[in-house]
């Protein structure tokens, strides 16, 4: 069991993070926000995949007017996903000019790098807390080593300082400490759990967690899981976001679907039914055991909403799919219906285990739709 940092409980929107809540999932919008249908069209793609906040970026005038808008037809299309602004260099600005964006945002994310030099930094940082206090909005003190400009360098002492400070300033200007959340983002893995950790250690104040730029594909999704595992594992973070490069294969949904399986390995959280199977070796002569697992990976994809509907806890149901006994009946014992093949039969036959007992043998060309057959009755108590 990890014993989660004692953080303090923000409220964004109707969403509370900190206090020993569960780890929230982010994401961001990639789309150009003036263009209100792209940018709600995604928010809905980032919410149904998972997201339970959602950035946009909020960078000129037309993004400032749009930002109503989306906050109500999302609202209309029963939305109520929490969404945060992400404002650089003029966010005091446009949260002056354009009352109903600031309104309508949950959330104020501030770089402290990204507002001004010198006094004017002080009074446009000022500016942004007054909108917070005005319109009930907590903040977020986003510090990047990548934008800290003239206020630090980009060691982990100076990321560290930037935020705390920052969130001190705020403070000093009204904002209570439960409405300010931090983060000290590096796309460094060693700088980034070094930076969380002197953080976490500093204070109370909730924190979002993030391994800004990861990159894409495999590199982006291990960097991040490296970085955030670490600190998950000791028990910080109050919410992540996976920055993913999004591929056209994948979309911008995949950094939401990779911090899921990412929280649910980990124990802290269950989304879906979690799938296991082994790698094979050559114990096994066939790939049978392998495109059965890949089968009923997508199985459980397409039948997830149906499952949600009907059985209560089905993201805690555990399947296996093994090559051998080596470590079929094993396994089977931690899996609520596991199915293990033979290794090198040239048959087609695979031993299916229900909570850890042999049930039955399946045999044949039918092996794969007895065994989500065995899953339906199990699901539905007639087995
Ligand atoms: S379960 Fe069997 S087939 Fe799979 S990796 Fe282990 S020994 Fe090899």
């Amino acid at each position: 069991m990890i014993k989660r940092r004692d953080s303090l409980k923000v409220f964004i929107g109707k969403l509370a993070i900190g206090g020993g809540l569960p780890v929230a999932i982010q994401s961001m919008t990639n789309t150009d926000t003036a263009d209100v249908s792209a940018t709600v069209l995604q928010v809905k793609q980032l919410a149904d995949a998972g997201a339970e906040l959602v950035r946009i970026t909020v960078n000129n005038e037309a993004a400032a007017d749009a930002v109503a808008q989306i906050k109500a037809k999302l609202v209309e299309a029963g939305y109520d996903v929490p969404l945060i602004g992400d404002f650089h260099y003029n966010g005091h600005l446009l949260l002056t000019k354009f009352p109903k964006c600031a309104q309508a945002l949950d959330k104020y994310r501030i770089n402290p790098g990204n507002i001004g030099s010198g006094a004017l930094r002080e009074e446009n940082f000022k500016k942004i807390i007054e909108c917070a206090l005005k319109y009930d909005k907590p903040i977020r003190i986003g510090v990047n080593w990548g934008s800290l400009g003239e206020i630090g360098d980009s060691s982990v002492k100076s990321l560290v300082k930037v935020a705390l400070e920052s969130a001190k300033m705020a403070e000093k200007f009204g904002m209570a400490s439960n409405k300010i959340v931090l983060s000290v983002k590096t796309s460094d893995v060693q700088e980034t759990i070094s930076a969380y950790r002197l953080l976490a250690k500093s204070c109370k104040y909730a924190l979002h967690l993030g391994f800004t730029e990861a990159g894409s594909g495999m590199k982006g999704i291990i960097g991040s899981t490296a970085a955030l595992a670490i600190l998950l594992q000791e028990g910080i973070g109050d919410t992540i976001r996976v920055s993913l490069t999004p591929s056209d294969k994948n979309g911008r949904t995949e950094e939401v679907k990779v911090a899921q399986t990412l929280l649910q390995v980990m124990g802290l959280r269950s989304f879906r039914p979690m799938v296991t199977s082994c790698p094979g070796c050559g114990r096994t002569s066939n790939d049978r055991f392998q495109k059965l697992a890949q089968e009923l990976d997508k199985y459980v994809d397409k039948m997830l909403l149906v499952w949600r509907k009907k059985y209560a806890e089905i993201e805690n149901l555990k399947l296996a799919v093994m090559g051998c006994a080596v470590n079929g009946p094993g396994e089977a014992k931690h899996a609520n219906i596991a199915l293990c093949f033979p290794g090198k039969s040239e048959e087609s036959v695979a031993a299916v285990f229900v909570d850890g007992k042999p049930l039955k043998t399946l045999r044949g060309g039918s092996v794969k739709k007895d065994f989500f057959e065995i899953i339906e009755r199990y699901l539905a108590k007639k087995l």
